[in-house]
């Protein structure tokens, strides 16, 4: 693979929105990397036109997973590589069957930061997805999944218990609390699936950095999340299938069919309710069991019918970037962007259209 200093020099026409306060009227990118200083010995650099962002982040993708479990790599690289064309460069997986580090060696590929494998309980989650483990071993292996990921686990918290017919914890709040301490001691932070209310008020008293879906939380749960800044990634598209889940489960779980039909009529106004009250949201398409790749454009544009289209396209791109160390398009930074006719904060629907879309310094697509 040709190394990215061998990219033709581009010139970015701009403007080139750095970061949620800077914008730069235009840009260069040479070497793989951006710079605003107009070079002096490159030649006629290729001109690229239109609104340029930092690459999209998905924060709940799924590399090497499908409805059956782990994929083979092939097809793992396949995955990544319609993430990246629709204009997404940096991915944090929300849990794999699949040991994907071979993706960090690939330079046409997506950055991606790994949550290893899910951890959930034997019949309480999808089959072949997750480390499936007694209750009393979660400490031990979140630590030892945090050793094997990029700084990041995934927990599977809660999930229907058959038992019950209805949503609850997999976890007691003092293994939830011993398995925080010890990731984070290991350095790494934890995200959580959650859909119930139950489960969160554990995951919050044990000091879980992140949560995916959220959709159980209450007041009182989105009050603690905006104080202490935990984001919560609302998977809009994951969300719209809940009523389809309590068709499937309505015969023999009828409490179980009856809330995921209410959360799911309450999608868009719980994810206004979070955003009023100042918890950060994050996007995230849920990418791999289930749904496809690719979804980032329409998983924000159904943000977007929540929330203001500028807070959508910040979640995706200068937020994401912050809360998980990436760098946005400042001076030196890995050219990882793409390039819109009109600004996405207007129009969301224009993530749709990305014009181009540059990978280290590399148009890719
Ligand atoms: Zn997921």
């Amino acid at each position: 693979m040709p190394a990215p200093g061998d990219a033709p020099v581009l010139h970015l026409t701009g403007p080139v929105l750095v970061d949620a306060e800077t914008v730069r009227p235009e840009a260069w990118v040479i070497g793989g990397r951006i710079t605003f200083e107009r070079p002096m010995h490159s030649g006629t650099p290729v001109r690229v036109d239109g609104w340029v962002l930092p690459g999209l982040v998905d924060v709940h993708c799924h590399i090497g997973l499908d409805s059956g479990g782990a994929t083979d790599r092939d097809l793992a690289v396949k995955q990544a590589t319609v993430d990246r064309d629709a204009g997404t460069l940096l991915i944090r997986d929300a849990g794999s069957p699949l040991d994907t580090a071979f993706v960090h060696d690939r330079d046409d590929l997506p950055r991606l930061i790994r949550s290893a494998r899910f951890i959930a309980r034997p019949k309480r989650y999808l089959r072949h997805y997750a480390r499936e483990i007694a209750p009393d071993e979660l400490p031990g292996v979140a630590e030892d999944e945090a050793r094997k990921g990029d700084g990041w686990i995934k927990l599977i918290a809660d999930w229907i218990d058959r038992e019950v017919g209805d949503l609850t914890p997999l976890w007691s709040p003092q293994d939830l609390a011993a398995a925080m301490a010890r990731v984070h001691a290991a350095g790494a932070r934890a995200t959580a699936h959650t859909f119930s209310t139950e489960a969160i008020g554990p995951l919050l008293d044990a000091g879980i950095d992140c949560l995916e879906h959220g959709t159980g939380m209450t007041d009182a749960h989105i009050a603690v999340a905006a104080e202490r800044g935990i984001p919560v990634v609302p998977t809009l598209l994951q969300v719209d299938n809940f009523a389809g889940f309590a068709d499937q489960g309505e015969a023999r779980f009828p409490a179980y069919a009856a809330r995921m039909r209410r959360m799911h009529a309450r999608r868009y106004d719980h994810v206004r309710d979070l955003h009023d009250a100042g918890v950060p949201l994050l996007v995230g398409t849920d990418a791999g069991g289930t749904l496809g790749h690719g979804l980032l454009p329409r998983e924000a544009a159904e943000m977007a019918r929540a929330i203001p289209a500028s807070a959508v396209v910040a979640a995706a791109t200068w937020d994401a970037r912050a809360f998980l160390g990436a760098d946005t398009l400042t001076e030196g930074a890995s050219a990882d962007l793409v390039v819109y006719e009109r600004d996405p904060r207007e129009d969301i629907g224009e993530l749709a259209r990305p014009r181009a879309v540059v990978l280290r310094g590399r148009r890719v697509a």
